[in-house]
């Protein structure tokens, strides 16, 4: 029986120090760190998002502008917003909600934001600075995954880690995080041969697919930490994750589930990540 790594416990702990960082901050400098959250369109998804970052704002005592733009804005628009809100003094954090309307362009879209008000830490430099382990800002899943290994006591240096999944905004990331710590680590991704083999030699895996119950107990060395970033429905339209959690826990030793694991995490890191740019404005 594996031990569950409980990401809404672990989570709410994170929220809990960025809220102390905040009332600090207020009583040493009579600042409060601001985020701007645009979001274009109708998409539920993102807009479930864009509340729950609203709500969790609030509670740490983060200022919060909200901008919800119609589904037809245009390129020129979407960019004249984010060029205000990057010159905006109380605002230290924009993020733009992601996936855009398909006739926006996402890739200059980041760019435009200031790589120092990039809480998302999507912009090319904020990646760049990551790849050379100088970097103020960690993309906030990635970043969530090793709060939960550090906050588990789950050691990554000197062991083999295998993440399946190659994006920008997970994969990628995840696995120079886990280099960064000293693992060391397997990229795989949809031309990987004999997936199974390669996952069965990872003390660590971390999933990130987007294929529902895809990683099962054949795929799990005995004792392996799991991590399931995915966010999927099954048959039944039920949320579930990229891994069998129902095979895979007997196997592993520790297992995050879904929900209740990673995605707790990726807004409490944002979180974090708008103290830090608040921290980085005030020492300008
Ligand atoms: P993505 O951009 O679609 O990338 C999926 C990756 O999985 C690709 O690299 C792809 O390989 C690989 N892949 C797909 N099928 C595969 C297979 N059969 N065998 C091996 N690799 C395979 O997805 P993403 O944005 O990284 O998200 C992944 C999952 O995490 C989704 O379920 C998403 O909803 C979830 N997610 C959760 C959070 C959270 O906060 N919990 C945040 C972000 C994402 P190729 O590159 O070869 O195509």
């Amino acid at each position: 029986m594996a031990q569950l790594i409980d990401g809404k416990k672990i989570a709410a702990m994170v929220r809990e120090d960025v809220a102390a960082e905040v009332q600090q901050m207020q009583e040493n400098t009579g600042s409060t760190p601001g985020l701007a959250v645009v979001i274009v369109g109708n998409d539920p998804a993102s807009r479930t998002y864009v509340n729950n970052k609203k709500k969790y704002c609030a509670e740490v005592g983060i200022y919060s502008e909200e901008y919800a733009l119609p589904e037809e804005t245009t390129q020129e628009e979407l960019l004249a917003l984010v060029r205000k809100l990057n010159e905006k003094p109380d605002i230290d954090g924009i993020l733009v909600q992601l996936p855009l309307p398909k006739h926006l362009d996402e890739k200059a879209v980041i760019e435009a934001i200031r790589p120092d008000k990039d809480v998302d830490a999507f912009h090319p430099s904020n990646v760049g600075r990551i790849m050379i382990g100088d970097y103020h800002f960690l993309p906030c899943t990635p970043a969530g995954i090793m709060e939960l290994l550090y906050r588990s006591g789950i050691e990554v240096s000197g062991k083999r880690c295998v993440v399946i999944g190659r994006s920008n905004i997970v994969g990628k990331p995840m696995a120079m995080l886990l280099l960064h710590q000293n693992g060391t680590v397997t990229i795989c991704h949809s031309k990987t041969q004999d997936l199974a083999a390669v996952c069965r030699e990872a003390d660590i895996l971390v999933v990130a697919i987007g294929k529902a119950r895809f990683v099962t107990a054949d795929m799990v060395k005995p004792g392996a930490v799991v991590i399931d970033v995915g966010m999927d429905r099954d048959e039944n339209g039920k949320l579930c994750g990229d891994v069998d959690f129902a095979s895979a826990e007997p196997v592993a030793s520790w297992i995050t589930p879904v929900p209740g694991g990673v995605g707790p995490m990726t807004i409490a890191m944002l979180l974090k990540n708008t103290v830090t740019a608040a921290k980085l404005h005030g020492e300008q």
